[in-house]
């Protein structure tokens, strides 16, 4: 097997980390057929990324060697992706439809203020990736299938993150926070953007910008000056987050975490979500 899907293979990774595995994919080589099947999956190891397309017509796997992908001890996230390449644009009619029909707790004015924007070449929902100090750094590039016109544009991970600047060495933020989240001593951590904007309706709240828990995003929360902190997770988080509390306990006046057993913050029921809410309050004493 050649290298010929290494550069395909890592855009779709940049948020693993050791240790992960991605969500499905759609295969770059098969596209997974006609339907369109998320049939990819790729493991983050410390030898390099496995790759496997479980379509028995397709059957492409292979490796990329740990120099091709960013070292997460390193502790240094290396952006990839530029965000000239997204051509941003205020949300469509259409598409803000879309948005507030399938995010029903939502409005248009949340959107606007937080300056969630729309890629047309790309037909991704941008949502700002933002730190806690209220510097914006790019943009978190997601995917919902049902805004996509141009097939091609079903390829790659649902999330891509596309940053302002390229340097280097540059330490990125670990954060995507909303508006007014930054100005209270205590906030929530949750995994994806759209969950963060609706807690952030009741309690100052942010998303993480990758898909893990790293020490990085432990130390922007103690200099953004967050003294109780109360992490979101799914439940099958939860032996991490107890590592964490553990680990980091001390630089937080209170840091906690409340495991999530069904639907993500932005899909609950109102009344689930009314129970989600009183229980952090309680966690947070607030
Ligand atoms: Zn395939």
């Amino acid at each position: 097997m050649g290298r010929e899907w290494d550069d395909d293979i890592l855009s779709m990774s940049t948020d693993l980390a050791v240790g992960d595995r991605s969500e499905h994919l759609v295969c770059p080589s098969c596209g997974g057929g006609d339907s369109g099947e998320r049939s990819m999956l790729i493991y983050c190891t410390a030898e390099g990324l496995f790759y496997k397309c479980y379509r028995v017509k397709c059957s492409l796997k292979g490796k990329v060697g740990a120099m091709g992908y960013r070292p997460t001890t390193n502790k240094v996230r290396k952006p990839k992706l530029h965000t000239r390449m997204l051509d941003p644009e205020p949300l469509p009619d259409d598409v803000l439809d879309w948005w507030l029909d399938y995010f029903w707790w939502a409005d248009e004015e949340m959107l606007m203020i937080n300056g969630v924007l729309w890629s047309e070449p790309l037909e991704r929902v941008l949502y700002p990736i933002k730190s806690l100090t209220g510097t914006h750094e790019g943009y978190l590039a997601r995917l919902y299938d049902d805004l996509v016109l141009n097939e091609s544009n079903l390829r790659g991970s649902k999330a891509k993150a596309y940053y302002n600047t390229l340097l280097k060495d540059y330490r990125l933020t670990c954060m995507m926070t909303p508006h007014m989240a930054q100005f209270e001593d205590y906030c929530v951590v949750v995994e994806d953007y759209p969950s963060a904007l609706r807690i952030n309706t009741e309690i100052p709240c942010v998303a993480l910008s990758g898909t893990s828990v790293q020490e990085p995003t432990l130390m922007e929360l103690v200099k953004g000056g967050k003294r109780k902190v109360c992490f979101v997770l799914d439940a099958d988080a939860t032996a991490k987050a107890a590592q964490i509390v553990y680990n980091y306990g001390l630089h937080f006046e209170h840091l906690t975490f409340v495991p999530l057993y069904g639907k993500d913050p932005k899909d609950m029921e109102d009344d689930d979500f009314k129970v989600l809410v009183t229980a952090i309050k309680e966690q947070l004493r607030i």
